[in-house]
């Protein structure tokens, strides 16, 4: 047999996937959060899940239900205001307004994609488009009113070449972005979600899609503020409704593309939020399995004052406002502090939640879990036999402990009162308090506050009817911010 070489095959299997005429109309997903919303707006209209399978039927259907949307007065000033500033092709620049027909928009439409060029061989020296790299850059100039955020002259480029001069993109890449704003979302930015498996990405721009086709107009995505707030509130909602539940979201990776092209200069920018897949299989999770202590734990996490959280719902809330579990689970910070409710002593969701995300997002192991939780079963069974007042006050030491050495001392403390109590075996033997105290230390992930935070939760999950009860004959200080962090 003679020997192939990576070239010769590559050519070769190139070879047969292309059809015999042309390959124009062959669609495929660019990694362009851009370009593929466009595509996943065409494969919706479509009603298909794949690239490959769209045929130019699809595409004059797309067309036809772009234009028409497109000539609207709104969809025009939404357009030319914050997408596609001046855009000639499907006309947003108001000095078209007249001439502003779904018939005209669907000419410049079409003439574009007949203009979509022959994929490259991959032998061809050619100019290649920056953005899928298959085929030669389309022959006109390309700038940021046809393309979002692409520099011109003096206005900003989020492009890395710096083009002055737009940038070389291909007339199929040209033409799917078009299609973008049908799945974007208009919270005060644009929000493009853009998400890996590409057919997870059909799911979460569906509701944009179809608010388009039901109502004609573009999704403000409810209402939301916040596109971090929105994205979870989906994922939530998603996994309740699918059939394979939060494993839905195994190895899925999404980022939020959160930007505005205006029309001024000064009013280009974008955010871009990569969500942790740690964070996503976290919240799938929670809404399938305790959507109610999830709940609680946002609710902890408000970033507003006392007076006017008292006023508003969950719902209210999670539309319009900043959220500290949020913030932390997308820079992969812990938020174990907000498992449990230290001035109602009581916790906030079910331990298989608690263990969930020790597992899977602090990555603890399963056996150092275990070990602590039975500690804190050692800790309970020693400090209920206390009256109600000292056993308070115990567990007080443990609340207030924000140094080492307080945390130690209450170790201490607990040993004390099971010698006082006549407890026969001690605590922790010296190996244990030794790992307990030193080997978790500062570590990150599993620090000596992650150890503080497992033991609460264990104490208020066992002792909370009687913790409640000891509080009335203690005056509490009142606190103002929702939640408290720790101080370092
Ligand atoms: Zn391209």
């Amino acid at each position: 047999m003679p020997s192939i070489t990576l070239d010769n095959f590559i050519n070769q299997s190139n070879v047969e996937n292309q059809t015999k005429d042309s390959n124009k109309n062959k669609f495929y997903w660019t990694g362009h959060p851009f370009v593929d919303a466009g595509l996943v707006a065409i494969l919706l209209i479509a009603n298909k899940n794949k690239p490959e399978k769209l045929t130019d039927k699809d595409i004059e259907k797309a067309i036809e239900f772009a234009s028409k949307l497109y000539a609207k007065k709104e969809w025009a000033s939404y357009l030319h205001g914050k997408i596609f500033p001046n855009n000639g092709i499907i006309m947003s620049n108001p000095g078209m307004s007249k001439r502003r027909t779904p018939e005209n928009i669907a000419k410049n439409l079409m003439e574009l994609y007949n203009n979509i060029s022959e994929i490259l061989e991959l032998s061809s020296k050619e100019k290649r488009c920056i953005i899928c790299g298959r085929r030669k850059p389309y022959e006109k100039d390309i700038y940021r009113s046809n393309f979002p955020l692409l520099g011109t002259g003096g206005m900003l480029n989020f492009f890395h070449s710096a083009n002055p001069k737009g940038e070389d993109i291909c007339a199929y890449c040209l033409f799917l972005v078009q299609f973008m704003p049908l799945v974007a979302y208009n919270l005060p930015n644009v929000l493009i979600i853009h998400a890996y498996p590409y057919e997870k990405m059909l799911e979460l721009c569906k509701e944009s899609f179809n608010y388009a086709r039901e109502h004609s107009l573009v999704s403000n995505a409810r209402d939301f503020k916040k596109p971090e707030n929105f994205l979870f509130k989906k994922i939530v909602e998603i996994t309740r409704k699918v059939e394979s539940k939060s494993k839905f979201w195994e190895n899925v990776s999404v980022t939020l593309y959160y930007f505005r092209n205006g029309n001024r200069s000064g009013e280009q920018y974008v955010d871009i939020i990569h969500i942790p897949t740690s964070a996503l299989r976290f919240i799938a999770f929670a809404g399938e399995m305790d959507y109610d202590g999830w709940k609680n734990i946002l609710n902890m996490g408000w970033l507003v004052s006392k007076n006017r959280r008292e006023k508003l719902s969950f719902e209210e809330l999670e539309k319009s406002y900043s959220n500290e579990v949020y913030r932390r689970l997308l820079n992969e910070e812990s938020i174990l502090e907000f498992f449990y409710d230290k001035k109602e002593k009581k916790v906030n969701a079910k331990w298989r939640l608690l263990e969930f995300y020790c597992l899977e997002v602090l990555g603890l192991d399963n056996q150092t879990l275990e070990f602590i939780k039975d500690v804190g079963d050692r800790i309970v069974e020693t400090i209920e036999k206390l009256e109600d007042n000292k056993l308070r006050q115990t567990v007080r030491e443990l609340e207030i402990a924000t140094k080492l050495y307080q945390f130690e001392n209450f170790f201490i403390r607990v040993e004390k009162i099971r010698q006082q109590k006549g407890i026969p075996k001690s605590l922790l033997t010296f190996d244990e308090f030794a790992r307990l105290l030193t080997s978790y230390g500062e570590d990150i992930n599993t620090s000596w506050r992650v150890v503080r935070d497992l033991l609460l939760f264990r104490i208020y999950e066992k002792l909370h009817n009687r913790l409640i009860k000891a509080q009335f004959s203690e005056s509490e200080e009142e606190e103002d911010e929702i939640y408290e962090g720790d101080e370092e």
